[in-house]
């Protein structure tokens, strides 16, 4: 097949390059390197399965030939970071809603199926865990930036149900805190990046707040793996799937573990969030995924243990100096 990922030069956008040209597919990649880079997808210049197309979702006109030349769409391209977000949110906002009706208007025009990358942080603040894809999304107010990369995404998947409505092959992904090799310290996965980079540097680990609060660490060929089912199980179409490992840790947890890991000597320090993200944050205190249904439908579990997605994350970090 030939397939375009938006989005492919990023962090889970070049694993899922990597996976489908080793399945046989042609693959376009078209990504403006904001936070992707040529780094992530180097290996793969001068391959004639693979092209690289510098440029933004924005561009109807860049757009619209590789849409048209494409058997199947995964859409990745987003503004992605909390800190990106808080600090942009008019850019992530344009980015994820204009890029995305770009897209799929693309898709249903050309009629290509299209692979929706959502987040788990449309959850927001819910507390009705472990969070089920039908299930409330509680998010905080307008004035406070973050929600709106939540709201952006939630928006995104009623565009693309919308046009599901109309017949077109959508599918929806819910990603839970995907982390692995060329995880961007600045970007999206920042948490388990960060922790790894300062543990190496000797630095302090930073923690923010109390450290109580969790994610479900996911590593990012599972991530791929789940993804690409996702796009390729026909009954999936229409339907919405988290994305994620069920196994809840602390980011106290996280940073524990990282230093006993790299047997790094770093302090583990706590940072208030204002100094992290400005006065106007609120947090996702808890975020779990219920699997249920991507087990179900798609035959999908993440299998890869925090420890052993670690050492492999470590191990890159380590290499790459
Ligand atoms: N976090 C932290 N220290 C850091 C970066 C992040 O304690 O240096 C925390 C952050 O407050 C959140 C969690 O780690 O609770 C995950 O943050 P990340 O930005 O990776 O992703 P999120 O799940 O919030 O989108």
């Amino acid at each position: 097949m030939q397939i375009l990922v938006t989005g492919g030069a990023g962090f889970i956008g070049s694993h899922l390059v990597d996976r489908l040209l080793d399945e046989g597919h042609r693959v376009t990649v078209l990504d403006d390197l904001s936070t992707g880079t040529v780094d992530n997808i180097a290996h793969h210049l001068g391959s004639d399965r693979f092209r690289l197309v510098v440029g933004s979702i924005l561009d109807r006109a860049t757009l619209e030939p590789l849409v048209q030349q494409a058997d199947q769409i995964y859409h990745l391209a987003a503004l992605v970071g909390v800190k990106r977000v808080v600090d942009d949110p008019l850019t992530g906002i344009l980015t994820n809603v204009q890029g995305t009706e770009n897209v799929l208007a693309l898709a249903y025009k050309y009629w290509v199926p299209v692979l929706i990358a959502s987040s788990s942080e449309v959850y927001g603040k819910s507390v009705d865990l472990p969070f089920r894809e039908d299930g409330e999304i509680v998010l905080g107010p307008t004035t406070v930036p973050r929600w709106s990369y939540a709201h952006s995404k939630a928006l995104d998947e009623h565009l693309a149900l919308a046009y599901a409505r109309k017949g077109l092959p959508v599918v929806i992904v819910r990603y839970f805190n995907a982390y692995g090799p060329r995880t961007d310290p600045r970007g999206y996965g920042s948490v388990v990046a960060r922790f790894i980079a300062q543990a190496l540097r000797g630095d302090p680990i930073t923690v923010y707040d109390d450290g109580q609060q969790t994610r479900c660490f996911t590593y990012v060929a599972d991530t791929v793996w789940g993804t690409i089912l996702a796009a390729q199980t026909p009954k999936a179409q229409g339907q919405v799937f988290n994305i994620g490992r069920d196994q809840e840790t602390s980011i106290l947890e996280l940073a524990r573990l990282v230093r006993r890991m790299t047997g790094s000597t770093s302090e583990i320090v706590h940072i208030p969030y204002r100094d992290a993200y400005g006065p106007n944050f609120e947090e996702s205190r808890r975020r779990v995924p219920d699997t249920r249904r991507a087990r179900e439908v798609l035959g999908f579990q993440a299998g890869t243990s925090l420890e052993d997605g670690l050492k492999a994350t470590i191990a890159w970090f380590q290499e790459r100096g």
